[in-house]
């Protein structure tokens, strides 16, 4: 049971998680590894609970930084930092073993005594060594003593967005990975994100490194029914109010009544991760089995919505922001379309004062 003075939870389910790796295990087959991409707090899921949940089913994790390795410790498991290492972080990473991500052999050499992954930038455009220098760059590091090379890899900047881009990325890395695998034979290679697995599976090479779609949220939205969403967003009804026509609604009065309605406050904000920029752009939530649309301006701590349609509803009852109530759902991906954002972002925009609960 959710205690009822519970404003704003999230509810977690960890079998729809695991359900979800079994998917990506179907797409890639039995040989390449899985290395599930657990950071920013697992995608705002709860990084423990999560991490411990997939142990068995995967056999490395992926975090940012050496801080977020802190919290797997005791799984077992390799962890490698996706992101570059501050200079002032590189002892602890040698000292845990995380795998660096490093760009260059000069990088590389600050971590001595502990193991790397090399990262080739092919048009991420981001981090990483580009992708004519990479060969040369790799032989440079095969000089290096005491510097263990784990892995190689690079990142698609648009596997869900652009197919023809993606398969001339994939094929020239592909050409590349030959020559690594003579340079460097025991190196893991891996390139494929959540889009990148659901997609061109056939690219998997070594590892693969899915992120959001363990969570269950799906881009290119093709794929959703494929994925079980494990974040379930709720906040109760604090104040229902009968308001009569012509009456505006929320800050800025950008929202006018013309019939009598029924006006609930919903215990969820933007400083809880409701994201402002959704305010006047056709979002709902369900309550009571309805879709009730929110009026107005999301505020700080509360946002509107009309329930005229669902007479019912009554103050301390349970609103669906993202997930499944009776026969409606909503998508992480549906409110972020109408933020103007993407799945991540609402994820990891979900802030404290939203309870985590995983039953
Ligand atoms: C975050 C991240 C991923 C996971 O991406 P998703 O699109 O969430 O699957 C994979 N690789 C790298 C390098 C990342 O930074």
């Amino acid at each position: 049971m959710i205690p009822p003075d519970l404003r704003t939870w999230a509810e977690i389910d960890l079998s729809a998680i695991r359900h979800n790796v079994r998917v990506v295990r179907e797409k890639i087959g039995a040989q390449p590894g899985i290395l599930a991409v657990v950071k920013a707090d697992a995608y705002g899921h709860g990084l423990s609970k999560v991490a411990a949940a997939l142990a068995d089913q995967v056999e490395l994790f992926g975090v940012t930084n050496v801080e977020e390795a802190r919290g797997l410790a005791d799984l077992g498991r390799d962890v490698l930092l996706l992101s570059p290492s501050l200079p002032a972080e590189r002892r602890e990473v040698i000292e845990r073993r995380g795998i660096a991500t490093v760009s260059s052999a000069a990088e590389a050499a600050e971590f001595a005594g502990g193991r790397i992954n090399f990262k080739v930038d092919t048009g991420m455009g981001r981090i990483g060594c580009w992708q004519d220098q990479a060969v040369e760059e790799l032989r440079a590091m095969g000089h290096l003593k005491n510097v263990e090379l784990h892995s190689i890899s690079t990142h698609l900047p648009s596997a869900d967005e652009d197919e023809a881009d993606t398969l001339t990325q994939l094929s020239r890395f592909a050409e590349l990975a030959a020559v690594f695998r003579q340079l460097a034979p025991s190196a893991k290679i891996h390139v494929l994100n959540s889009a990148g697995i659901l997609r061109f599976s056939d690219h998997a090479h070594d590892l693969v490194r899915p992120g959001l779609m363990l969570y269950g949220s799906a881009y290119p939205a093709e794929f959703q029914s494929a994925l079980r969403p494990a974040l379930t967003w709720k906040a109760r009804v604090v104040l229902v109010r009968e308001v009569g026509p012509g009456r505006s609604v929320s800050y800025g009065r950008t929202f006018t009544t013309t019939r009598p309605s029924r006006i609930a406050s919903i215990a969820v904000g933007y400083a809880d991760g409701f994201p402002r920029q959704a305010s006047s752009r056709g979002a709902e939530v369900l309550i009571g089995g309805h879709r009730c649309p929110v009026l107005g301006r999301v505020t700080m701590d509360q946002i509107l919505v009309d329930v005229t349609a669902a007479p019912e509803i009554e103050t301390g009852e349970e609103a669906v922001l993202i997930g499944r109530q009776d026969r409606e759902e909503i998508f992480a991906r549906d409110l972020a379309e109408q933020a103007g954002t993407i799945s991540w972002d609402i994820f990891t925009g979900i802030k404290g004062r939203v309870k985590k609960i995983s039953p």
